[in-house]
């Protein structure tokens, strides 16, 4: 089959002998043999088939297959949660005195791995300003190994050009990882411009209903074969039924994110035509400064906008607590619109200056927008601007 919606609907749902039409769940820990025979060849690698569910499971077999089918991707793992790919898949590719270029504006938590986490095993990392990739070559360390990247970023909305990417990785032999997380495979399939790893947080989008965590890491066999390794002996499994929801959700990727883009782009458009609004960015939006690198490599914009209220700190914080239908959490993709002020929440534990060099102000706000009707999630926000004032 060739079709994205097709193959995320038909290609790998696991039948038990009841001949159910939906693909059933499987609660086991672990899995019979046959024959002592069996059991020998399989734990040998000779004949393929479930062990164990730390291993793998039919379940999160089923959602590796239609992820890796949506991402054009040979093969991959899945993990308990998003963090647990990003650290898995830097974990088990990386050794001590090993070095990372990173680009600046990351996921809070990633940001934390390569800070704080990852040199306590003498894996280090420099990172690099996207707007100036002319200067990068000077970056790149004798034992720089990996190039790891997120676009859209998280929340700066930075794109980074996936085609350079994945000429500099080759040009210096690194392997690239794509954090796929907000655009999904749907949007952007980072394998196409030269990624070796893509990673998800499951937990987002590829859910869309704020349900379960999961996380995913994606790619070429040889490598895959390495972190399924490191999964194997260190047990970050995601479980039956997170898999589960999560094979059930790619049936549906298509169609939410057709609607969450639809509505970003119609909510976006509403604030930049508002005065109250200081600054919105939204990938899709011409005023977006990489608007056009934007469209070469993603087929929407996605869900997230980003904003500023004129009146600053002060000024956000009330217009958050006079929404009345949009959540105030700090989840994201989910068919409830969702809003987040990362600096005070999941950007936190970076220091002033580590935000203010991704663009985190003080008075950022980050709207998840929904699958609910555009005129009520805009009715919304009007609402709040106006009694926030
Ligand atoms: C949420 C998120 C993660 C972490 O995923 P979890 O499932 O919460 O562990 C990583 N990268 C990005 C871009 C995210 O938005």
């Amino acid at each position: 089959m060739s079709h994205f919606e097709t193959d995320a609907i038909r290609i790998a749902s696991s039948k038990s002998n009841h001949k159910e039409h939906s693909a059933p769940l499987y609660l086991s820990s672990s899995f019979t043999f046959d024959s002592a025979e069996e059991a020998r060849q399989m734990f040998a690698d000779e004949i393929e088939g479930n062990i164990y569910s730390r291993y793998a499971n039919p379940n999160s077999s089923d959602l590796i297959q239609k992820v890796c089918a949506a991402e054009g991707t040979e093969d991959g793992i899945a993990t308990a949660s998003g963090m647990a790919a990003m650290f898995g898949s830097i974990a088990s590719l990386l050794q001590q005195g090993d070095h990372i270029l990173a680009s600046r504006s990351l996921f809070g938590s990633t940001h934390q791995l390569l800070t704080r986490v990852f040199p306590k095993w003498g894996i280090t990392s420099t990172y690099g300003d996207i707007s100036d990739t002319a200067n990068w070559e000077k970056l790149v360390k004798p034992n720089t190994k990996m190039l790891f990247i997120e676009t859209p970023s998280n929340p700066g909305l930075e794109i980074i050009d996936l085609e350079w990417a994945g000429k500099f990785a080759a040009a210096h032999n690194l392997i690239l990882v794509v954090d796929n997380c907000f655009a999904t495979p749907y949007l952007q399939q980072p394998a196409k411009w030269g990624a070796h790893i893509v990673t998800h947080s499951a937990t987002k989008y590829i859910d869309g209903q704020g349900r379960v965590l999961g996380g995913l890491i994606l790619g070429k066999q040889e490598l895959i074969k390495e972190v399924q390794f490191f999964t194997r002996h260190t047990g970050p499994s995601i479980s039956p039924f997170n898999a589960w929801i999560l094979a059930k959700s790619m049936e549906t990727l298509a169609v939410r994110m057709d609607r969450h883009c639809g509505n970003a782009l119609k909510v976006a458009e509403y604030f930049e035509g508002n005065k109250e609004i200081e600054f919105v960015k939204y990938p899709f939006l011409p005023s977006h400064p990489q608007f056009e690198l934007a469209k070469k490599q993603m087929s929407q914009g996605g869900g997230i906008i980003t904003l500023t209220v004129k009146g600053g700190i002060q000024r956000a914080q009330r217009f958050i607590d006079g929404l009345q239908m949009i959540s105030v959490t700090a989840n994201l993709g989910d068919s409830r619109s969702i809003i987040t002020h990362p600096a005070s929440t999941t950007h936190s534990k970076l220091s002033e200056e580590e935000r203010a060099n991704v663009g985190i102000t003080d008075g950022l706000v980050r709207l998840s927008v929904g699958l609910e009707h555009y005129e009520d999630i805009i009715q919304d926000v009007e609402r709040a601007l106006d009694t926030s004032k």
